[in-house]
């Protein structure tokens, strides 16, 4: 198969193996890097409805990382995906209704972040390899609440690596901060920040474009990694589920080979739907994109009038790993929609940096009928989460339960009512119980976090899931908590460079 490349969104001449852009993440130029071109592979889904999860990923990740051979792709992907998940399938599919809801919670931290970020740090030690970089890799992170947890149990432990997350101290959830406080790995780092998501994710990206610090880092032979839904090593893992869901709807004959299906995601940083895109450009029949947002819904927006304005109230929600207001694998749509003009994208980009907001070209506009967006407020979020409860017995999260919501909007409003909807459900209902049982019926109290997840097993007898039951056993790990404008001290410290 000939060599794919890729390049960064905001310059030509930034060209990269696959093994190179894992390795670095974010290009030093601040833009993303994308595959040149889409690979062109055969999707024949009478034979992929018998391909197993890992067999799957195989053939996409080949087709995308060129530069790796097949016993190491192999490799990651069996260190990836295996008992660390608690079905068999991976990524099970339920029929629930009419619609259908993918379930990418089975992994380790019970939310869809796993199925990236358990096979990361293996792309990235064998990228290193591969590369002859012989430094400690130092991811760097900012989390809304589950790529935290979820990178490191990734890293936790991997030679060679070291990692250190930033939260926002009242933007997540109770069991999503216990989750990562209590973190394993003498490798693994935790640190509360005194501001949003944005404050966060803002001044992470500005310490890796910091030449200064890159080189005190470089003179303890240490070099940043991103483990942000930015990397192309999270982003085409991704792409996996979607073509082994869309095989396993030809398998359970709930469509016909060749059926288009509409997809509906629960978007924050848009990188979960634009692996549903890349998969629509691989060749899965897909009718629509459903881009489903909370209350922060900058998306919505954006989808209905071409212009992306970040300046806006920030909404502390019940689905707090979409409270974000700068979308960032948005660029690489915005790329792809320029034409793949680097100009454009670099001006677009610094106008949100410089401005907070930007009008897209209305051809590029035009690039973007794939997409219906829409968001829910709290109380169709509620809503949703108690009629598919009353009507299927199907326990929602909030985060699901915004794409369901969106997606009977789109269905009312498009009358689109025969195309098979798949739900993505990004994380277990156990990861937020409290929000959970006060939809089923507000009148239910409870003391702490702890009889909440006590609470939704009464009310639902869903499983309660090891990740969980785990949870209150472990001892607390990380206490750090600092101010945004400390953050590169924080870093510093925790190196140890003077
Ligand atoms: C991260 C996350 C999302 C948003 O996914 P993006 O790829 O950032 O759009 C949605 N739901 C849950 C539970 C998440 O953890």
């Amino acid at each position: 198969m000939a060599q794919l490349l890729y390049k960064s969104t905001r310059n030509d001449k930034n060209v990269v193996t696959a093994s190179q852009a894992i390795l670095q993440g974010l290009a030093d130029d601040g833009g993303l890097y994308v595959p040149i071109e889409q690979p062109t592979i055969s999707l024949d889904f009478s034979e992929l409805q018998h391909f197993t999860y890992q067999e799957v990923a195989y053939k996409i990740l080949a087709a995308y990382y060129t530069d790796f051979t097949e016993q190491e792709l192999k490799t990651c992907i069996a260190n990836a995906y295996n008992e660390k998940f608690e079905s068999a399938e991976i990524v099970p599919l339920k029929e629930v209704g009419e619609d259908h809801y993918l379930e990418l919670f089975h992994g380790p931290t019970i939310a869809f972040k796993d199925l990236a970020l358990s096979i990361l740090p293996h792309l990235m030690t064998t990228a290193a390899k591969k590369n002859k970089v012989a430094n400690e890799l130092v991811i760097l992170t900012a989390t809304s609440g589950d790529t935290g947890k979820a990178a490191m149990a990734g890293f936790a432990d991997v030679p060679g690596t070291s990692i250190i997350v930033f939260y926002p101290k009242d933007g997540v959830s109770k069991i999503q901060e216990r989750q990562m406080r209590t973190q394993r790995g003498e490798n693994t780092y935790v640190v509360a920040v005194d501001g949003n998501f944005d404050d966060a994710q803002t001044k992470v990206k500005e310490l890796f474009n910091d030449q200064a610090l890159r080189q005190e880092l470089a003179n303890q032979n240490k070099q940043f990694s991103s483990a942000n839904s930015i990397n192309i090593g999270r982003l085409i893992p991704q792409v996996v589920y979607y073509v082994y869901t869309y095989a396993q709807l030809v398998k359970k004959a709930a469509i016909k080979e060749g059926e288009k299906i509409n997809i509906a995601v629960p978007t924050g940083n848009f990188g979960n739907i634009l692996a549903a895109h890349y998969a629509k450009l691989l060749g899965v029949p897909i009718n629509q994109l459903i881009c489903a947002s909370n209350t922060n819904n900058v998306l919505t927006d954006f989808f209905a009038t071409g212009v992306y304005d970040r300046n806006r109230p920030f909404f502390v929600t019940s689905s707090p790993s979409m409270d974000i207001l700068i979308s960032s694998n948005l660029e690489r749509l915005i790329f792809e929609a320029s034409g793949k003009q680097v100009e454009v994208t670099k001006q677009l980009m610094n106008e949100l940096a410089t401005k907070g907001t930007y009008q897209v070209y209305p051809d590029m506009k035009e690039q973007f009928a794939d997409f219906y967006a829409g968001f829910a407020t709290l109380e169709q979020t509620n809503m949703a989460i108690h009629q598919e409860f009353d009507r299927y017995r199907y326990v929602l999260d909030p985060h699901t339960a915004v794409a369901k919501a969106v997606a009977d909007r789109y269905k009312k409003e498009t009358k689109d009512q025969q195309t098979k909807m798949v739900i993505v459900s990004t994380a277990s209902p156990y990861k937020f119980p409290e929000v959970v049982v006060h939809a089923l019926d507000d009148s239910i109290t409870a003391k702490n976090e702890f009889d909440w997840i006590t609470q939704l097993y009464e009310q639902t007898s869903l499983p309660i899931p090891t990740a969980v039951s785990e949870l209150y056993q472990l001892p607390i790990r990380h206490t750090r908590e600092i101010a945004v404008g400390h953050m590169r001290n924080c870093v510093k410290e925790i190196l140890s460079i003077e």
